[in-house]
């Protein structure tokens, strides 16, 4: 909401008005119809209440449908807000459940286009500005690690953009069984329709999992029909094309026909090399182009496994406190080589070695307890599950013992923003990510 509204407010203020007052705010929540926003000073109350709460409710209308009333706070009160015990806090501002699902490193911006993804990535344009009109199903198949995911997710980030209220579902094959198993069992087959059939773009990942039972497929075909009917947009992701997944039924595999089915072959040397010096862009490292070259020509399948490899790399050096060198990345290959290969990391080996590396058991990692001594390394043991594996935040909550999707993405946060500032964390995660890769 915030960034539209800046827009539009852009064009109904001056330039010195907006720079002074509009640009230093910060939206905290939106509660109802309320919006909370913190300002610098008293004086930004004023101007606000006086000059633009009222083009600000005017514009929320116009582009919402929904008058969305601004109050401004100074930070101080903000504090009080949250220390006073009797008064609510104020909620923590809580994520878009779509965004919240939505992996945001995976957008248009962080995809590199190359010649195994070209059409792909034409496609997802597509059906992201014109959803639901044009290719229906979307469905993209390839190996592993090839950026199916990546861009099924920015297809779902674009749409948000141009449309912040539209609503987005992603699912892999596998949580949807789930999700259709437990609303059955709890007699909520009502709430799992409603969910799944009012989407304006559902994105089901990895389709040659879907579970090999008539009543969930049975359920999956008449969700398919129903958005289809209502021209809102699929997208879908298997392994393989349709055709050649034994267990989806005859009638499935026509429907997709009626789309756009789109391979996505691996990256050739200069692709990955074009995704390795992104990546290091990203993360700020300096590699020089000789090295990077050279990590790419090591690993040639898989953008996963070359993303481990820099990973690798970098731990590599700052473990000895070295430059990324072509020779130091070699050297931290080779073992990456002799065994054929990055294993994938699981969500088990990171919770053990995180709780090993801080003297806690396995059971407290996983369970409740309160207290900082463990609450820190099972954030930090998420924020590893996020970071390093391919698993959803579902599946790392449910790994945690059953926690909720929403305390990975609070944990995940939580550990960058201390990445950011606090050494020791830094220190102990880059030892602990040695520990993993070795
Ligand atoms: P898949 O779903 O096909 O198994 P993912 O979408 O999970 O693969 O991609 C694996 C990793 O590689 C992700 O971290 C993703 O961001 C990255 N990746 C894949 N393709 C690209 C690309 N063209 N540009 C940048 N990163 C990519
Ligand atoms: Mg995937």
């Amino acid at each position: 909401i915030w960034p539209l509204m800046l827009d539009s407010l852009k064009n109904v203020l001056n330039e010195l008005s907006f720079e002074t007052w509009v640009k230093p705010s910060k939206p905290i929540s939106l509660e109802n119809d309320q919006l909370l926003i913190e300002v610098p000073t008293p004086y930004h109350i004023h101007y606000w209440n006086k000059h633009i709460a009222g083009k600000f409710v005017e514009i929320s209308f116009r582009l919402f449908d929904q008058e969305i009333i601004p109050k401004c706070v100074v930070p101080e009160e903000l504090e009080e807000q949250a220390v006073a015990p009797k008064k609510a806090a104020p909620p923590a501002p809580k994520p878009d459940p779509n965004n919240s699902v939505l992996n945001p490193k995976y957008t248009f911006d962080t995809f590199v286009i190359g010649k195994g993804n070209q059409m792909a990535h034409a496609a997802a344009l597509v059906v992201a500005e014109e959803p639901g009109s044009i290719y229906n199903p979307l469905f993209f198949y390839g190996g592993v690690g090839l950026g199916k995911t990546h861009l099924m997710h920015a297809i779902g980030h674009q749409l948000l953009q141009n449309n912040p209220l539209a609503k987005i579902k992603y699912v892999s094959s596998e949580n949807f069984t789930n999700d259709f198993i437990s609303s059955i069992q709890n007699n909520k087959m009502d709430e799992f329709r409603k969910e799944y059939r009012s989407v304006d773009l559902l994105l089901v990942d990895d389709i040659q999992f879907l579970e090999n039972k008539v009543e969930t497929q049975n359920e999956f075909f008449y969700t398919f029909e129903e958005l289809y009917k209502n021209n809102k947009q699929i997208v879908l992701t298997s392994d393989r094309l349709p055709s050649e997944i034994p267990t989806l039924p005859e009638r499935l595999v026509s429907r997709f026909a009626w789309g756009l089915s789109v391979d996505i072959t691996p990256p050739d040397l200069e692709t990955r090399i074009a995704i390795l010096r992104k990546k290091a862009e990203a993360e700020r490292l300096e590699i020089p182009d000789d090295t990077l070259s050279y990590i790419a020509g090591q690993i040639d399948s898989n953008i996963r496994e070359l993303e481990g490899a820099l990973v690798r790399v970098q731990a590599f050096a700052t473990m000895n406190n070295a430059d990324i060198t072509t020779s130091l990345a070699a050297e931290s290959l080779k073992a990456l080589k002799s065994n054929g290969g990055a294993a994938q990391l699981s969500i088990l080996q990171i919770q053990e070695e995180v709780a090993k590396y801080y003297h806690i058991s396995l059971k407290d990692l996983k369970g409740k307890k309160r207290v900082k001594s463990i609450v820190v390394p099972r954030q930090i043991a998420m924020y590893l599950s996020r970071e390093l594996t391919d698993n959803s935040l579902p599946k790392i909550g449910a790994d945690f013992g059953g926690k909720d999707h929403t305390t990975v993405i609070h944990a995940h946060e939580k550990i960058q923003q201390l990445l950011e500032k606090d050494a020791t964390i830094q220190n102990e995660v880059s030892e602990i990510k040695n520990l993993l890769f070795n």
